[in-house]
């Protein structure tokens, strides 16, 4: 598979301003979270983009909480966002809160007001909605729209005073109830809310909308280009309009298409469900498209940034298909990744002609993508070892390379083994599979003239270290379970975790560094879990080797 960078039309755009001298030439951008849970790889998208164009225009990038609807918000969350960005590998210029402009964004409103562009409304939402028009009828003036300056300007000041119930009183824009873009009919500007905020307590009742807390935002920490998806482009004239009338550093919005990814969602709203109604571990889980869930699933930070840099960005839907994300780490692992052997659905191999209780130790390159090999490591060789089930059948078809009666075949690093004989259970299952090898056809020492065409790994039984492994498939069964019918979550794959208790795994896996990513061999890349001890060592596999889904689509 070759892939080609994607264009990124927001880089020739800001090119363009620098060419032209625009804001001297500055370029800041932002990211600007809402912490109200963790970030997933549509925010990773944004990140790689904000992060991005900030370092090519030699600009900054602010990281910015837009923290204000105290209701849903939380530090749990704030601190899980910064990990994240960390870990992708940026670092912000400032670290400010949308919440650190409450008494500026106030300042605002009352000059609004000063100057007849604002007025405290009176109206219930429902009262307003339904003055509200349709785009091809006008809107209706509330009795509120005629309030004098100086009673606004009190009746807001008791709004931040705490004197009127949620819901009684709101601040709204006075611009065009006329207007095609309903953005413009009034929209509102603060709400009251007695809630706890995570950073202001209980300082403030009033809290701005997005609408006029994001712009004026912007403009205060002086963004030049503020980037954000498609679904803000009608609300672009409202920003403008607000910078306008304040006349305040004129920011300018810029937007691009959400990240989609087939076969899950990517809403921080729908994720909370699974994690809260226990359809996954946590916001962690290996499962989910979280930033924290694939960095435990073993995604590496180049990987992720590689495939924001493919897929690049633009300004029509699309959804991107899962196997690039597999591709993109499957292509990092396969130069990185240290070799080892496991077992993860053994059975008993015993070869006769093996002395009892004789251990030769073997030795294996630790990766050969690696110019020299990137070291080796010792493996046990016994009478004993484990295979896959999987290596051997009993009637074996033409063209089955592995394991079964009569034939030989290779085992990793060691032998040329042929199978003799098998031995079934009470249950009817194969419980030992006997054969011979050949003494003289040691890997790397081979004089045996014996061709062989498979080959296979396995794990000494005396050495072999016991572990669990988490094999995870695809969350969902569907490639957009948000827009099938009914519950997304009744689309969930039952079987997307499969957890492997008796694993086997070669004895060098012992002294692993916990951060150390691995190719189980012929099995696929795997990584220690976080929850991982020394002597209860547990693998999540990140991929398969190759991509297994493409092949049952037929593609
Ligand atoms: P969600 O619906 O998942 O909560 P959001 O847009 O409400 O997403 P925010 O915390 O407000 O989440 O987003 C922070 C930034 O990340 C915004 O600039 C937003 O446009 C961007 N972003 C969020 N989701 C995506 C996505 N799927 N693709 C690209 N950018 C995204
Ligand atoms: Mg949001």
């Amino acid at each position: 598979m070759s892939i080609e960078k994607a264009p990124n039309f927001l880089e020739d755009i800001i090119a363009e301003d620098v060419r032209l001298g625009k804001n001297d030439g500055r370029v800041l951008t932002r990211f600007p979270p809402e912490p109200n849970g963790y970030l997933h790889l549509g925010h990773a998208t944004s990140i790689c983009l904000n992060f991005g164009l900030g370092q090519k225009f030699n600009g900054q990038t602010n990281l910015r909480f837009d923290d204000t609807n105290p209701v849903t918000e939380d530090t749990e969350y704030v601190e899980s966002i910064q990990r994240d960005i960390q870990w992708l590998g940026f670092q912000w210029g400032n670290l400010f809160y949308a919440s650190d402009y409450f008494e500026q964004m106030y300042a605002f409103a009352v000059t609004l007001i000063k100057k007849g562009l604002a007025y405290v409304e009176d109206c219930s939402a429902e009262e307003i909605a339904a003055m509200k028009g349709t785009p091809t009828e006008p809107g209706k003036a509330s009795p509120s729209r005629n309030r004098s300056v100086e009673e606004n300007l009190e009746l807001f000041e008791a709004m931040r005073a705490g004197k009127f119930k949620e819901g009684e009183k709101t601040l709204r824009a006075k611009i065009d109830l006329a207007s095609p873009n309903m953005h413009l009919r009034d929209p509102l500007m603060y709400r009251i809310k007695f809630a706890h905020h995570h950073r202001t307590g209980d300082k403030w009742c009033i809290y701005p909308m997005y609408d006029f807390a994001h712009g004026q935002s912007d403009s205060i920490e002086q963004i030049t280009h503020s980037i954000c998806t498609l679904e803000f482009e009608v609300h672009k004239p409202l920003y403008n309009w607000f910078i306008e009338q304040l006349g305040i550093f004129p920011s300018q919005q810029y937007e691009f298409a959400r990240r989609n990814i087939n076969y899950t969602v990517m809403s921080k709203r729908k994720l909370m469900q699974l994690v809260n109604e226990g359809h996954v571990n946590g916001w962690d889980d290996p499962r989910m498209p979280t930033i924290s869930g694939i960095r435990r699933r073993g995604y590496t930070a180049a990987s992720i940034r590689h495939f924001c840099e493919l897929t690049g960005i633009s300004r029509r839907e699309n959804v991107i298909d899962v196997s690039l994300l597999e591709y993109c780490i499957r292509e990092e692992l396969n130069k990185t990744a240290t070799r080892r052997m496991a077992v993860i659905n053994p059975v008993k191999l015993i070869i006769d002609n093996y002395e009892e209780g004789k251990v030769e130790m073997l030795t294996g390159e630790n990766n050969p993508e690696v110019e020299g090999g990137g070291g080796t490591r010792e493996i046990p060789f016994s009478r004993e070892l484990w295979i896959e089930r999987e290596d051997f059948m009993e009637e074996p078809p033409k063209k089955f390379f592995r394991l079964g009666p009569g034939l030989t075949v290779r085992l990793k690093h060691a032998y040329i083994i042929k199978c003799e004989s098998f031995v079934k259970n009470e249950a009817g299952e194969v419980s030992e599979i006997h054969c011979t090898y050949f003494p003289e056809s040691r890997s790397g020492q081979d004089t045996s003239g014996i061709q062989v065409k498979g080959t296979m790994h396995f794990v000494s039984a005396l050495h072999a270290l016991p572990v669990q492994v988490n094999l995870y498939d695809r969350l969902f069964k569907v490639e957009n379970p948000s827009a099938e019918e009914g519950d997304f979550k009744s689309y969930i794959n039952e079987q997307s975790l499969t957890v492997v208790q008796n694993a086997y795994v070669e004895p060098a896996l012992r002294d692993a560094d916990p951060e150390e990513k691995f190719q189980f061999i012929r099995l696929g890349y795997f990584c220690f879990d976080q929850d991982s001890k020394r002597d209860q060592m547990i693998f999540n596999r990140t991929v398969t080797l190759k991509d297994t889904w493409a092949k049952e689509a037929g593609k």
